[in-house]
């Protein structure tokens, strides 16, 4: 796993925030779910593919080739083709 050589501090309310290149970099709009896994001491923060990878909706999503895609993305496409 490679290192940002970013360090940021929890503040008051056990948050942190996350580097705007690498939201950027890997595609994380706000809103994006997140899942979150420990293994001993890292805490791993993973995209969830219950969202959808075209604009972050958590609704009606399915999983395709390992992607959630929602139902309205789904239409548009559809709309486009
Ligand atoms: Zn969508």
């Amino acid at each position: 796993m490679a290192s940002t050589g970013v360090i940021r501090e929890i503040d008051n309310l056990g948050r942190i925030t996350l580097p705007k290149e690498l939201r950027d970099h890997l595609s994380m709009p706000a809103k994006t779910p997140i899942a979150i896994h420990v293994e001993g001491t890292r805490i791993i923060l993973e995209k969830s593919n219950r969202a959808c990878f075209l604009c972050g909706s958590t609704e009606d999503v399915k999983v395709l080739n390992g992607k959630g895609v929602c139902a309205s993305c789904v239409e548009q496409i559809k709309a486009e083709l």
